[in-house]
């Protein structure tokens, strides 16, 4: 069965390629590390396998994080996967977000179309710069609006299905590679077609993922690549909160610690909590021990703490 993967194809015969996903623990783990709203848990696992999808159509090997900041019921929700396919997921919502219906879009929980961005950025995690594109929250679906993104920013005609069941999701993307001949039109439309007939309830049935390309695209001849496993995972850890606490200070932890007596920080991704008593907090500071472990650390997250 097609569980916890993605799996790329190419038909044989024509310039198209595509991949499948299904996130099935991996979703369902996510999902598990905060009380979500019903149109948030959705919304987040539709991103999370296109946010998967669109890692497979990378040419480096880095990270891909899908961020929709808004003024409505979400200010913020943030979907990373990296080059292992290693997602995590976070938001911020209001008690608004409570009453909005479970297929709301992502405009709807911006709080309206010219009230939100989504942004997607590429982060080849080599020191070499982020490629970050726009999306306007223009389009109901998150399918249509990551197909925009790729037609637009990427320039490949590309076409997405997205199907959240209860905790887990699939998808399926097909792209029109470039150099394509007139001969494959007529298999790009025919393609592109099958894919507009897909239920969601045919895309989430548990099968594999050669059985579930066969069902949507009939008459073709798919070569599909071996399947790459996906999990949730998140990358915080005791020395990176250590150094976001560097970052805001010796004067806000002496601060932090006259009101509270320790440091508490939870990781808003995965919710593990890290604690710091005074002397762990000061220590932080002292100046041979800092400096030599700042060295080799990895840079903090910006969106986490
Ligand atoms: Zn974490």
């Amino acid at each position: 069965m097609l569980s916890d993967a993605l799996a790329r194809f190419v038909f044989e015969r024509s310039a198209v390629r595509g991949a499948v996903v299904s996130l099935d623990d991996a979703c369902r783990d996510i999902l598990g590390c905060h009380p979500y709203p019903l149109a948030l848990k959705r919304a987040l696992a539709e991103l999370l396998a296109a946010a998967t999808l669109l890692s497979s159509t990378l040419k480096f090997k880095g990270a891909l994080i899908v961020q929709l900041q808004g003024d409505g019921p979400v200010r913020l929700l943030v979907v990373e996967c990296d080059a292992a396919l290693t997602l995590r997921a976070t938001a911020q919502w209001s008690d608004a977000a409570n009453a909005l219906p479970a297929d709301a879009s992502l405009a709807e929980l911006a709080g309206g179309p010219d009230h939100g961005r989504l942004a997607i950025t590429l982060d080849p995690k080599d020191g070499g710069p982020l490629y970050q594109g726009i999306v306007a929250l223009a389009a109901t679906s998150i399918s249509a609006l990551v197909e925009h993104y790729l037609t637009t920013s990427e320039q490949i005609v590309s076409r997405m299905v997205l199907a959240a069941e209860e905790n887990r999701v699939r998808g399926l993307l097909l792209q029109r590679l470039p150099g394509a001949t007139t001969d494959d039109d007529a298999t790009w439309a025919s393609a592109a077609a099958h894919l507009d007939q897909v239920a969601s309830s045919d895309l989430v049935l548990p099968r594999t993922a050669e059985a579930l390309l066969r069902g949507v695209f009939p008459a073709e001849d798919i070569r599909l690549f071996r399947p790459r496993p996906t999990r949730f995972a998140c990358s915080c850890s005791t020395e990176r909160v250590a150094n976001a606490l560097r970052l805001i200070g010796r004067t806000e932890v002496e601060s932090i610690l006259a009101e509270q007596g320790l440091i508490g920080v939870t990781c808003e991704f995965c919710n593990r909590s890290y604690t710091f008593v005074a002397e762990e907090a000061r220590a932080l500071f002292a100046r041979d021990r800092g400096a030599a472990t700042a060295r080799g650390a990895p840079p903090p997250d910006p969106v986490r703490h």
